[in-house]
């Protein structure tokens, strides 16, 4: 068991002063009681928040970070940023992804994300074979979590076709390309293999329903529920208008509308980019309650659009955020561009309503990743243990904080029931990627201290 002595806290009621948090061997908290001040507890000064999920990620894009921040082509857009990101995807080996990934993960946890979601759709060889064996890219993730200390859902992502109709892939998707019945096999050995008290666990993503047909996205869910009816579920959504287009003229309906028709979406569904969901789409995600990530720095560094924030909060959604392309690493900068967008959106000077008290990143972006030791019963009224909910209406209060500082103090990772204060040394990545081709150079080298 290990103690910490927090100086000021938010807890769900708010804002508290001297807080006890008490870990048990295992990691997990077990109890917050604040008012207090027990000897022997490990001093953390300043003020604690809960540690963020990161619920939305793709490692391996780490290495892109800077190299397409410039106009080729007055063509240039998400679609020729995908061409960039497959010739980064065809070029990764397992040690090099490792690499990214522990570097990556480390940059996680010094700027305040305590677990992340790998949505991972790099599954085969080079040449296009499956690995024999153990796949050394997933491998690849598991490794840098471990090394890096951060708390891991790792999602194996299936990924068919390249556009809608059951279009085969293209010779540069090769590696993404799984069967259904690899996909649930593979998934099915990760649940029986998860040691007790491990930081990782195993969810399910759908790359997109341009990627995946929808009865096959319906075969591959059901049987998913009958491994694990509470198995996180995430897939791509509505990024592009592009994809919302071609979605409508090939099946007569839009991708959500495709979607919430199906029937299938529950509170352990995680839709990413529902940028330009309408707004009966809205309603019906937060009916089906399942969880909406948004992860603005990609959206905006791509250019996809604005994701109605205020209409789905008011219809009762639930929200999360991710750092998706990497471009940001910082769950504070984040939080503050949702908040900024509103504002900008709304010209008002300040969001945040009150009544979304339980609409934080911090609460929802945990639930849908996280399958075992979910705090509650309810997914919309987790456990103060589970330190959260907290409130959007607190953020105000905090971001101004956050947002100046260039780091937390303090990452307490709970699964490990350890604190790095910001003097201790971190992991080294041990190694370095240089991105080729026709891009410019530019290194990714071992993670440094802070
Ligand atoms: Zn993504």
């Amino acid at each position: 068991m290990k103690q910490y002595q927090l100086e000021s806290a938010l807890l769900p009621q708010g804002w508290a002063r001297e807080c006890t948090v008490t870990v048990a061997d295992d990691g997990i908290i077990t109890h917050v009681e604040s008012g207090t001040s027990t000897p022997g507890a490990e001093r953390v000064p300043g003020i604690a928040i809960p540690g963020m999920p990161n619920a939305h990620s793709h490692a391996f894009q780490r290495a892109m970070v800077g190299n397409t921040e410039y106009r080729l082509s007055a063509r240039d857009s998400f679609w020729t940023w995908r061409q960039a990101m497959y010739q980064l995807a065809n070029r990764i080996e397992p040690e090099e992804l490792q690499i990214l990934a522990t570097q990556l993960f480390v940059e996680m946890l010094k700027a305040g994300y305590t677990s992340v979601a790998e949505f991972h759709y790099l599954h085969r060889q080079k040449n296009g074979a499956p690995y024999p064996g153990t796949n050394g890219l997933w491998e690849a993730i598991d490794n840098a979590a471990e090394i890096a200390g951060i708390g891991l859902t790792f999602l194996p992502t299936l990924y068919q076709t390249s556009d809608f109709g059951g279009k085969p892939l293209k010779r540069e998707q090769a590696r993404f390309a799984m069967d259904t019945d690899v996909f649930l096999r593979a998934i099915e050995q990760r649940l029986s293999d998860r040691r007790p008290n491990s930081r990782t666990r195993t969810g399910a993503a759908f790359h997109s329903l341009r990627a995946v047909p929808l009865d096959h996205l319906r075969e591959a869910v059901l049987q998913l529920r009958g491994l694990d009816a509470a198995l996180p579920v995430h897939i791509h959504v509505a990024e592009q208008l592009r994809e919302v287009k071609a979605c409508t003229q090939e099946t007569g309906r839009r991708p959500i509308e495709l979607l919430l028709d199906s029937g299938l979406l529950t509170p352990h569904w995680c839709l990413v980019h529902a940028t330009h969901a309408t707004a009966d789409e809205l309603k019906g995600i937060a009916a089906a309650a399942a969880i909406v990530c948004v992860s603005i720095s990609t959206e905006a560094n791509l250019g996809d659009g604005f994701f109605d924030t205020t209409r789905f909060l008011k219809a009762g959604g639930c929200l999360c955020v991710g750092s998706d392309s990497q471009a940001t690493v910082s769950p504070a900068e984040e939080l503050r561009w949702m908040e900024y967008q509103q504002r900008l959106r709304r010209r008002g000077a300040r969001y945040s309503p009150r009544t979304q008290s339980r609409t934080w990143a911090p609460v929802s972006g945990a639930m849908p990743r996280n399958t075992a030791r979910r705090p509650s019963a309810s997914p919309r009224a987790p456990s103060p243990s589970a330190a959260g909910p907290t409130g959007w209406c607190w953020m105000p209060r905090i971001l101004p904080w956050w947002a100046r500082r260039r780091r937390p103090r303090w990452t307490i990772c709970c699964l490990r029931a350890q604190a790095r204060p910001s003097a201790m040394s971190w992991p080294r990545a041990g190694g370095s990627f240089r991105m080729g081709g026709t891009q410019p150079n530019r290194t990714c080298a071992g993670a440094s201290p802070p």
